[in-house]
This record gives structure tokens, sequence and C-alpha cells, in this order.
């Protein structure tokens, strides 16, 4: 809540399961409204129930990042109906892994598009009426691939790291604003996106990793629900690793 005590409304993409299911738990959890977001309808419908059931608000809304237009209206409209726009997490995102010899022009630029391109568009939505509110927090999920590349992921680590440097440039342009922008970058984290691994990938992880285990989802969310909290106003242009010690130097 805010100090006026007026519901704050945050929008989640990637919502209907893994990472993106358990931050918007975790800020409904914050007393926030939150609005669920992703393609699946049947699957955000059973978050929206789970936050419901345990004392949350929360509404559901389909929505395909890679329909860019789709997309800047979605917030348009949430901003519209609610009369404000407080928290924007990026958090929809995709792999398409091949060595860089084979990746293919398509699987290079459908990563781009979902993970990186979308980000800009959805801020560039937000951002007007965060500006409107005079409070604002962004926070988009990249990687620890975006931090120090990963085989396999050119695409991928391009778009992540993408994220960085836009994070960045809108916590400079929009911090005068009362406007923070972060990123939370996961290491490997148990969900649909890391299952589909060989298992030789999973056993190498756990041994790069000093904490000797992955992630779980409600972990990243913990990092996310901090920075969107109103604790974490003097922190923006950060880049939160949450990954077991993989990328320590
Ligand atoms: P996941 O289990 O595969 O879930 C991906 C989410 O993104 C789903 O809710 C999916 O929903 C949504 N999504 C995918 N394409 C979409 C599109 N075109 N439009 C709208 N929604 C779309 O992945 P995850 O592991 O939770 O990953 C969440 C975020 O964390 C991603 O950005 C990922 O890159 C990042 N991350 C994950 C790990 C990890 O180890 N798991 C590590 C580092 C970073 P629908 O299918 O219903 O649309």
């Amino acid at each position: 809540m805010t100090a006026s005590n007026e519901q704050r409304i945050a929008l989640v993409t990637g919502a209907s399961r893994g990472i993106g299911a358990e931050i918007a738990k975790a800020l409904a959890r914050q007393g926030r409204h939150v609005i669920l977001s992703a393609r699946n309808e049947e699957k955000l419908q059973e978050v929206h129930s789970q936050i419901t059931s345990a004392g949350g608000t929360a509404s559901v809304v389909v929505c395909d990042v890679t329909d860019h237009t789709a997309l800047a209206k979605t917030i348009e409209d949430i901003a519209g109906q609610h009369k404000r726009f407080d928290i924007l997490v990026n958090n929809a995102g995709i792999t398409r892994d091949n060595l860089i010899l084979r990746m293919t022009d398509e699987e290079f630029d459908q990563v781009i598009h979902t993970n990186l391109r979308s980000v800009f568009v959805a801020c560039r939505a937000a951002l007007r009426p965060m500006m409107r509110g005079k409070w604002g927090r962004v926070i988009n999920i990249a990687s620890v691939a975006g931090i120090v590349g990963n085989p396999g992921q050119a695409n991928y680590a391009a778009s992540k790291a993408g994220l960085i440097g836009l994070t960045k440039t809108i916590a400079k342009e929009l911090a005068a604003k009362n406007i923070t922008a972060n990123v939370v970058a996961p290491g490997f984290t148990q969900t649909d996106m890391t299952d589909i691994l060989p298992q030789q990938v999973k056993d190498f992880v756990l041994t790069a990793t000093p904490l000797r285990r992955y992630g779980q989802p409600e972990e990243i969310a913990a990092a996310v629900a901090y920075l969107a909290s109103e604790d974490a106003g003097f922190t923006t242009g950060q880049v939160l690793t949450v990954d077991g010690g993989m990328t320590m130097c």
C-alpha cells in the first residue's frame, strides 16, 4: 500500500507459470493489485485463483508480448481503467538455443523480438502513467547469460544484455520523476524453461553453482518484490543477480 493507502497497480508479463507466477503472488502478498498477463488464459486463471484464495487481488489480461501494438494498448487500457500504473515487471521470455554457427536469423530475431523489443515497448507505454503518478518501479528479468554469456545462447544472451542497457538508461532518464528501474538476473532456476535441458547441462550447472542447488522461482520473486517495494526507493539502475553464487568474482 502507499502512504495514502491506495492500492498500487502492478503488471507482470509471463505470469502464467514459473518465475512470473511467483512474482505475481509475491506482489499480491505486498498488497498490490496484480494484473497477470501471458498467452495461456487457463493457466493465468489458476494463478489468479491462488492469489485471491490467499486474500490478494488480481486480474487477468491475455496478451502476447510479441504483438507490440496489443502490448502497448494493454498497458494504456490498464492505466486508463485504474487511473494509475505503478509497477511493471517484464518477465515473459523465451529461449531458442543453438550454437552461433548454426543459429538462424529467425531464431535470433524471435528471441530479440520477444525478450527485448517487447520490454522497450512495454516500458515506453508504462512510463507516462508512472510519471503522472509521480512514482514508478520497472523491474526487468534478465539472466546471468546476459552478464557472462552462455554457449548456445547468442540470441538469448544478447537479448538479456540488451535489457541491462535499456534498464540503466531508463533509470537515468526517469530518476528525476521518482521512477526506479532495475534488473533481476536469475541463475539456473527450476521451471519449464530449464526442465527441458539435457541432464549433462543440469549436472554442470550444479558443479558451477557454489550453493550446489538450483534456484526456486520463489527466490527470484523475493528479489523482485524487494525492488518493487516502497523500501527500495533509493535503488535504481542496478542488476541484482540471484544465482547461488555462480557468477561471483
Ligand atoms: P517459463 O517457465 O518458460 O515461463 C515463461 C513465461 O513467459 C510463461 O508465463 C509464458 O506464458 C510467458 N511467455 C512466453 N512467451 C510469451 C509471449 N510471446 N507473450 C506473453 N507471454 C509469454 O520461464 P521462466 O523460467 O519462468 O522464465 C521467466 C523469465 O526468467 C524469462 O524472462 C527468462 O528468460 C528468465 N530467466 C529464467 C531462468 C531459469 O533458469 N528458469 C534463468 C534466467 C532468467 P504463456 O506460455 O502462457 O504465454
